[in-house]
């Protein structure tokens, strides 16, 4: 019997698990009810061994021993968003949660519950039909990818858990039609830099500008300044986006600041433009400093981070015949995202190949029309929306579907 003829027995529990986790989300580092979850679950199936509290303390791992043949790490992401839900379904979340002192509603509004109930429905099938696959199974709950810093908090803890995998694979939902896969090779989801950049200048009184170093007239150079990284240094055949999202300085029109504080957010697709507008930045900031005759060089702090997603050719070429098998006409190439993730992080720490496929999650009719109407873009809710709740199915099935179908094809006997 073929595995995913048994698809029909796992979906009313992805559903409820679905639903349950969609109803109870909770935000990035702080998903404790819904890594407990994970593990109950995973234990209910009877694998092997099943770990809590791996590198983060919502960081959980199952592992599936079953003979012979290649270790493969799969990965779901378990953070919710500060989001308040649009009232779309029954299962909606109420949920709330303190940031900064307030009071947030809490969304699952890039559809990591999807991820997590579907990866829980491959496992059971999976587990169900031993005899039809042989290696080891690697199963990661990841909290924190919205920050993304969940990736790099289990990666040594992962390790030492298991000390080599020869592939990684994820898939995220996206607001595609819901019966489709999207996979292609290469660099698929753009790396992010976040910095924050102190200038340093002297304060002083509003009236006697010549008795300081104003660190806005500073700061407003480097805005300017940056703009020409992209237009004048990066090649027109790369992408990159050099954003300043934060400027903030002084109290009060007659006083001048002792410093100004830049955000920055930066996208990058191939590594060495990636390192050439670091170091263009640098650059910058530190000439408009000088050149402002400020008595020290401005801090740059490296606050966030992640890797371009780039899926490797191999494990690609695994998938495709697989996937079409499976999925037929509905398997159709990614177009490269701005977005970013930090799943690569786990294979990255083990040098091993991985791909990062995506599900569809709107409802194939729906989106069909928009096509046709030219609205997909203002009628479609996209992850991170108020309104971003995925059709229950073919959603759920379409994701269990490709996760189990990128398990076997690796491990499949
Ligand atoms: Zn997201
Ligand atoms: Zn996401």
């Amino acid at each position: 019997m073929r595995v995913l003829d048994d698809l029909a027995s796992v979906r009313p529990f992805t559903e409820e698990l679905y639903k349950h986790l969609h109803a109870h989300p909770e935000l990035s580092d702080r998903e404790h009810e819904t890594a407990k979850r994970m593990a109950a679950e995973l234990r209910a199936t009877g694998i092997d061994e099943v770990h809590e509290g791996v590198g983060a303390s919502t960081g959980v791992v199952g592992i599936v021993r079953n003979g012979d043949g290649p270790t493969i790490l799969v990965r779901a992401d378990m953070d919710g968003l500060p989001v308040v839900e649009d009232d779309v379904v029954e299962y909606r979340s109420t949920q709330t949660a303190e940031v900064d002192g307030g009071i947030v509603g809490v969304m699952h509004a890039c559809g990591h519950d999807v991820h997590m109930a579907t990866l829980q429905g491959s496992v059971r099938l999976l587990v169900q039909h031993r005899d039809a696959w042989s290696g080891t199974l690697v199963v990661v709950f990841q909290p924190a990818e919205e920050t993304v810093a969940g990736a790099r908090a289990m990666t040594d803890a992962l390790r030492a858990l298991v000390p080599s995998i020869d592939a990684a694979l994820g898939q995220h939902v996206a607001p595609y039609p819901a019966s489709q896969v999207r996979l292609s090779a290469g660099p698929i989801m753009a790396a992010v830099d976040e910095l924050i950049v102190t200038v340093h200048g002297r304060g002083g009184h509003g009236s006697q500008p010549e008795t300081t170093i104003d660190p806005v007239v500073i700061a407003a150079s480097i805005v300017l300044r940056l703009q020409t990284i992209v237009s004048r240094e990066v090649p027109s055949s790369q992408q990159a986006v050099v954003t300043v999202g934060t400027i903030h300085a002084g109290t009060k029109s007659n006083i001048i600041a002792e410093t100004a504080r830049l955000g920055l957010s930066i996208r990058t697709y191939d590594e060495t433009v990636r390192a050439q507008i670091h170091a263009a930045i640098e650059r910058i900031v530190q000439a408009e400093c000088q050149a402002a005759g400020a008595t020290q060089p401005a801090t740059i702090e490296h606050t966030l981070w992640a890797p371009v997603t780039d899926n490797d050719p191999g494990v690609v070429g695994t998938l495709q015949p697989a996937f079409d098998a499976e999925f037929g006409g509905d398997v159709v190439p990614m177009e490269r995202l701005s977005g970013s993730e930090d799943f690569s992080e786990l294979a990255a720490a083990y040098g091993a190949p991985y791909c990062f496929w995506f599900t569809g999650g709107i409802d194939d009719a729906r989106h069909a029309a928009a096509v046709e109407a030219g609205t997909v873009l203002t009628d479609i809710p996209t992850n991170h929306s108020p309104a971003f709740v995925p059709v229950l199915q073919p959603t759920l099935d379409t994701a269990v579907r490709a996760m189990t179908t990128a398990v076997l094809a690796h491990l499949g006997r």
